[in-house]
């Protein structure tokens, strides 16, 4: 079985959750930080998954001249030995620098990082949850250690782990699949219906963003908006698209209508940056009369970083008049401009008539499911297989780079991870074909996608 890390600054409740998987009392727990904590090992269960959990929380007993010297080499430590860390933020609180600092450490060790912001009982965590998104790990896990709330999705998250361990075992046992081929079917409708999906209307000002929104909810809803300082809760709007409930996010848009004088004022990209943390899937909307310019682009490569799922609509398409044209060189500029994130769609639309609005929306689904797959342990090494017999990876200082076995422990967006001999070693282009191709053959358009290389032979 794996095994997975409970990491966190004091006092997110690191040891509660500790208490909770291994399912005795034996550490003691106290609201108060710094309080002692047995540090062993324990062996965790929920449901039908064992792993092995590895608590930090007892390096909060350093004596505070050290403490930080400490908590940074024992967290090491236990992201080093874990095959996934669970990173616990306090939903209460919300996101404080040393969460930050925490993920910063996180992602400069590269290894599987499942976001937990625990605490999340009841009504009061639930900004903390959604300020989570911020620190750029995907979905937090709504988790309440204390009260056993949100154990199935910690469940889930989890599982791929265990997967990988099965197929790591399976190897060597023939050609049998670890995990039945039709599973990918039931990832996708794993995607649950009710929840809202989470889109970010976002473009240059002028692109026509307000406009869209307000064809959307058939109604001026946007100029009754608040006033300059939006709260977190004001910026978005829920809707509906063929009874699929969504949540719209436009910050810059928001404002800007509350705010008439500042309707030339340069985008501020931070502006952008925060819908598209909130957001699942972003919505860029180009004015075609001037597409593509350099701060579209900059939206773009913001969406592609943060790993957002992306859509391109073409607005005021209703002002082009060879239209055949108009969408092959949009095309060709797509293609060309954005590499990052291939295969995304372009619709052209009218925010004003609200023409191409169905199939904004259906593409908008479309892309939301590709970001929310998962690829099948045994289809991706079949699939790794043939790649390594065609088109191997390069020799590196006389010595072949060896890769063996791939996996997707993360959806939204798919993320990969490979075990490889020498991964410092292996070349970015190699890395890049493989994503390429990781694209292609998986139909997985339109999202940002990632690769892991983990040291194994
Ligand atoms: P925002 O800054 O992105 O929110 O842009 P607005 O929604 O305020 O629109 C900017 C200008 O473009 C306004 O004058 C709109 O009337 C115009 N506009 C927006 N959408 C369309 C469209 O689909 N067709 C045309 N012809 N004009 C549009």
């Amino acid at each position: 079985s794996f095994t997975a890390a409970i990491i966190g600054r004091p006092n997110v409740g690191k040891s509660t959750l500790f208490n909770r998987l291994v399912g005795s009392k034996i550490a003691l727990v106290d609201d108060t930080p710094g309080v002692t904590r047995d540090r062993r090992p324990g062996e965790a269960r929920i449901g039908d998954l064992y792993f092995t959990i590895i608590d930090t929380a007892g390096l909060e007993e350093a004596d505070p001249a050290s403490l930080e010297g400490r908590m940074r080499a024992q967290t090491e430590m236990a992201i080093a030995e874990a095959d996934v860390s669970l990173f616990l933020i306090d939903a209460r609180v919300g996101v404080t620098p040393i969460d930050e600092h925490f993920a910063e450490l996180l992602r400069r060790v590269g290894k599987p990082v499942i976001l937990v912001a625990n605490k999340a009982e009841g009504k009061v965590g639930e900004a903390g949850v959604m300020e989570a998104y911020s620190l750029g790990f995907g979905e937090p896990v709504a988790l309440s250690a204390e009260h056993g709330v949100g154990m199935a999705d910690l469940f889930a998250a989890l599982l791929p782990f265990e997967q990988l361990e099965e197929a790591l075992e399976d190897e060597g046992e023939g050609d049998d699949d670890v995990i039945d081929p039709s599973a990918l079917e039931e990832e996708v409708e794993q995607v649950d219906p009710t929840r809202p999906i989470k889109v970010a209307i976002v473009g240059r000002p002028n692109a026509g963003k307000s406009t869209l929104i307000n064809t959307m909810l058939g109604e001026d809803r946007m100029l009754t908006g608040p006033e300059a300082g939006i709260t977190r809760d004001s910026i978005s709007v829920d809707w509906e698209w063929q009874g699929r409930p969504i949540k719209l996010f436009d910050t810059a848009g928001m404002r800007k209508k509350a705010r008439v004088e500042e309707k030339l004022e340069k985008l501020s990209v931070g502006d952008a940056l925060r819908s598209i943390r909130f957001a699942e899937v972003v919505v860029l909307t180009l004015d075609v009369t001037m597409p593509f310019e350099k701060q579209d682009l900059q939206i773009a490569d913001l969406v592609a970083r943060e790993g957002r799922a992306l859509v391109i609509a073409l607005n005021k398409w209703d002002l082009i008049e060879d239209r055949q044209k108009a969408m092959a060189e949009l095309r060709e500029m797509a293609e060309r401009l954005l590499p990052q994130v291939r295969g995304v769609p372009l619709v052209p639309i009218s925010g004003l008539t609200g023409a191409g609005i169905d199939k904004l929306m259906a593409e908008v689904l479309r892309v939301y499911a590709t970001w929310n797959r998962r690829v099948p342990t045994a289809a991706l090494n079949r699939w790794l297989a043939s790649v390594l017999e065609h088109h191997p990876p390069p020799a590196v200082s006389g010595r072949r780079i060896k890769l063996r076995y791939m996996t997707q422990p993360k959806a939204r967006p798919p993320t990969f991870v490979a075990f490889c001999s020498r991964p410092e070693a292996l070349p970015e282009s190699y890395t890049r074909y493989l994503l390429n191709g990781l694209r292609e053959t998986f139909k997985l358009d339109a999202v940002p996608l990632r690769l892991t290389l983990r040291k194994g032979e």
